[in-house]
């Protein structure tokens, strides 16, 4: 499809980054076509329009650009899943491995509550590690993860098999 085409093309690749042998997906140059920025939210909003979603969850930092304008939107809360130290309130928090060592992500508590019924959005899934900690997240405090959604997916690396069945949409691979 032609909008998918436009999407993809504008994801710029940039070599060795942020360490040598690392081949960067950089979505800042996405951002900079309104056309493709605007069809990838599109996207997200057409499939989760009409699934009763009440949470869109966005995964720090990537997932702050294209959660907000998703959850708006579809009418959902937009819950930040943050790296540690940033959110000031109660948090829950879950580590996980990533391509790039070990980290953390923290929720607030009452954000989400057991009724929910939530998607996680990220820019990028490489390992799987970062969304498998924000299914934990949301699933600990009792709501539902009906999908995770990425703009973009590494299929050699597998990461879809780390999210425990839960479906996983994405734009590009
Ligand atoms: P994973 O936990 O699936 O191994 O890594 C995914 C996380 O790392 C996402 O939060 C994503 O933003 C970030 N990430 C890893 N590699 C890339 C990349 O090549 N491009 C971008 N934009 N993000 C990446």
């Amino acid at each position: 499809e032609g909008r998918i085409q436009r999407i993809a093309s504008s994801i710029r690749v940039i070599p060795n980054f942020p360490k040598p042998g690392v081949i960067f997906q950089d979505i800042t140059t996405l951002l900079l076509d309104p056309k493709a920025f605007r069809d990838t939210i599109d996207f997200f909003v057409e499939r989760y329009g009409d699934k009763k979603i009440s949470v869109v969850a966005g995964v720090e930092a990537r997932g702050f650009i294209f959660g907000p304008p998703v959850a708006l939107a579809i009418g959902a809360k937009f819950v930040p899943l943050r790296k540690p130290k940033k959110l000031p309130g109660e948090v829950i928090s879950e580590e996980y491995s990533l391509e790039y060592g070990s980290d953390k992500l923290e929720m607030h508590v009452g954000a989400v509550q057991p009724n929910d019924r939530a998607i996680v959005i990220d820019d990028l899934i490489a390992t799987g590690g970062t969304l498998c900690a924000a299914i934990k997240l949301i699933e600990r405090v009792g709501a539902e993860v009906v999908e995770c959604a990425c703009v973009i997916e590494l299929p050699e690396l597998k990461g879809r098999e780390k999210l425990g069945g839960r479906p996983l949409f994405v734009l590009v691979k």
